[in-house]
């Protein structure tokens, strides 16, 4: 489609019949004064009495435990960088909606207007009684390490950046699958990471949980290698620095197993490409231009297998996968936070789910005619409607065997059930 025909298509989706992509609406009866007088005074002040008394009534004469606030200020919007609090709300409009679709909670999008770190932080505090968890959305790093960190210790329902964490859980999926393919064992493989940004530290913090060795994680910013010397580089950088003397990109590619890219396009030559270990693992992730293009890479290399940010081409990280189900399973069983235990029990549930065999809608939706489980499909599919009753309960599972659950879920079949209608 040609480019303004594409602009002038998004722009009046989101113009009409009614600006924006959300609303609110009631689900109690109104028609009556009767109902009037029970939604609002004098029968409201029961309820408020109730959890007055105990607050955790809130969650049973309230839509607190449904709702997920989104919450930006507008520093680091998809690639479109610090375009502010206003301009990043379409985006957190359409998180809210695919919040809705995939897993039926109510979002209330937050668009804060400081870029102070402490003042944010207080802003989302002052407001988290009303909500039952935060997604943290388009926080420019570092500042969005600190925020996270300080909500998650502060507050007693579940937060999570997405930005981070979606992507380390998505791409962790991947990365088991494609080393089940491959043949290879994790703790073995050598791993080259180009962006040492908020994508790609979450995301080889969460390999190195799930058995790479920081040894052999090599990752590049736009100065070059993390390295021990440098004086330029974050604490939370350091981890993977290595010694002083610095390899270049081209160096460090001989014989890994993996490349990740969580940095800009065409990074990635055919010539290093071509210099990889054999069943080249390449997640290149940059958007919308990827760190190599996807069919310079396949034509370079038959053994490869690949994985990009994109929905042209197969095995798209899209964090739609993850972010609807981590949540609901948080919500269900009302999890103080979302842990480490919880982010891997999504990535082994995810990882599951791609082997197992697609059902023919999913099929259809994509216009395929057959998808299995192999180097074309090593993630599921986002309209694949057993994710929610697959994940959903892993994250629950796992928040409920690690002490962070308040509820306990004890027909899981019923659950399952439930999470299906
Ligand atoms: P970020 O926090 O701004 O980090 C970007 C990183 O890339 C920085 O470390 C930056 O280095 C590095 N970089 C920039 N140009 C480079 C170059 N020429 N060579 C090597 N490194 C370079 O951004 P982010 O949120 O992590 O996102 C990074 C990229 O991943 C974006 O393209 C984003 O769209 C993509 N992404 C994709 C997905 C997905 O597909 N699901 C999810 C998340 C992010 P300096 O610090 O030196 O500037
Ligand atoms: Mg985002």
């Amino acid at each position: 489609m040609h480019k303004d025909t594409k602009r002038r298509e998004a722009l009046l989706y989101h113009a009409k019949p009614t600006p924006g992509k959300i609303q609110v609406v009631p689900t109690k009866k109104y028609a009556t004064q009767r109902d009037l007088s029970l939604a609002y005074s004098p029968g409201v002040a029961e309820p408020c009495l109730e959890i007055e008394k105990d607050i955790n009534n809130v969650y049973k004469y309230t839509a607190k435990g449904n709702l997920v606030a989104v919450i930006s200020n507008g520093t680091a919007v998809l690639g479109l960088g610090d375009i502010g609090p206003e301009a990043s709300k379409p985006v957190m409009e359409g998180k809210g909606l695919l919040f809705k679709i995939f897993a039926d909670i109510d979002v209330f999008d937050i668009e804060v207007g400081t870029k102070d770190v402490e003042e944010f932080i207080q802003t989302v505090k002052n407001i988290a009684p009303t909500f039952g968890g935060i997604n943290l959305e388009d926080i420019k790093a570092p500042e969005s390490f600190e925020i996270e960190r300080r909500l998650v210790e502060e507050l007693n329902i579940p937060v999570m950046h997405d930005d981070q964490h979606g992507t380390a859980i998505i791409s962790s999926a991947a990365l088991l699958n494609a080393l089940e393919l491959a043949n290879k064992e994790i703790d073995k493989v050598k791993v080259v990471v180009s962006g040492a940004g908020s994508a790609a530290l979450a995301c080889a913090n969460l390999y190195v949980l799930l058995g790479v060795k920081i040894e052999n994680i090599f990752m590049f910013d736009r100065a070059g290698m993390l390295t021990t010397c440098r004086e330029d580089i974050s604490d939370l950088q350091k981890r993977y620095a290595k010694s002083c003397e610095p390899k270049s990109l081209k160096e460090a590619i001989v014989n890994a197993d993996v490349f990740l890219g969580l940095s800009v396009g065409n990074i990635l030559t055919s010539e290093m490409l071509l210099t990889m270990n054999n069943d080249p693992i390449v997640f290149a992730m940059a958007n919308p231009v990827p760190e190599i293009d996807y069919n310079v890479a396949i034509n370079t290399r038959e053994d490869i297998i690949m994985a990009t940010g994109r929905s042209d081409h197969p095995n798209q990280v899209n964090n739609v996968l993850g972010f609807p189900y981590i949540f609901r399973g948080a919500l269900d069983v009302r999890a103080k936070k979302i842990n480490e235990e919880m982010k891997m029990a999504a990535v082994r549930a995810l990882a599951e789910l791609a082997k197992s065999p697609v059902p023919e809608q999913v099929n259809v939706a994509y216009g395929e005619t057959k998808l299995n489980f192999g180097r074309d499909y090593i993630i599921p599919k986002p309209f694949d409607p057993r994710l929610i009753a697959v994940v959903a309960p892993a994250v629950a599972k796992a928040a409920i065997d690690s002490g962070v659950a308040q509820i306990e879920i004890n027909d899981w079949e019923k659950y399952e059930l439930d999470l299906l209608d």
